[in-house]
């Protein structure tokens, strides 16, 4: 396992907020905020990326549990992105779902 800061974040080895949990996901502000509102929901199985992915029943649950919060948080609407390798400016390497809103999403992104 290479050195992961999400699955630290798992593990409880670094400490977050956290805003929803299950069996394979967990939702948390993301320390950098580009909106009022900004949090991710990562899975807590180690996947670098989404071209990783094999379980797609996987990335519908990220998407339901988006969506849990963002109803609470974000009445208005909001938006969930999902960044993969260079081109889409991954950062962390280790698939996480982002979720935006408490204001209007510029269009087009990037
Ligand atoms: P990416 O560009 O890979 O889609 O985005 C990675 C996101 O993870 C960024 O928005 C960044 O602010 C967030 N992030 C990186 N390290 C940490 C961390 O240690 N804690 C939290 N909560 N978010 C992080
Ligand atoms: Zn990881």
């Amino acid at each position: 396992m290479p050195d992961c800061i999400f699955c630290k974040i798992v593990e409880g080895k670094i400490p977050v907020k956290k805003l929803a949990e299950t069996d394979r996901a967990l939702a948390f502000p993301d320390i950098d905020p580009q909106a009022p509102e900004h949090f991710l929901v990562i899975p807590k199985q180690h996947l670098v990326a989404m071209t990783e992915v094999t379980d797609w029943s996987l990335v519908g649950h990220l998407h339901e549990v988006a969506v849990g919060v963002a109803r609470e948080r974000m009445p208005n609407g909001f938006r969930t992105l999902i960044n993969t390798g260079p081109d889409g400016v991954q950062t962390v390497f280790h698939v996480h779902l982002h979720c935006l809103g408490g204001r209007p999403m510029r269009w087009p992104p990037g």
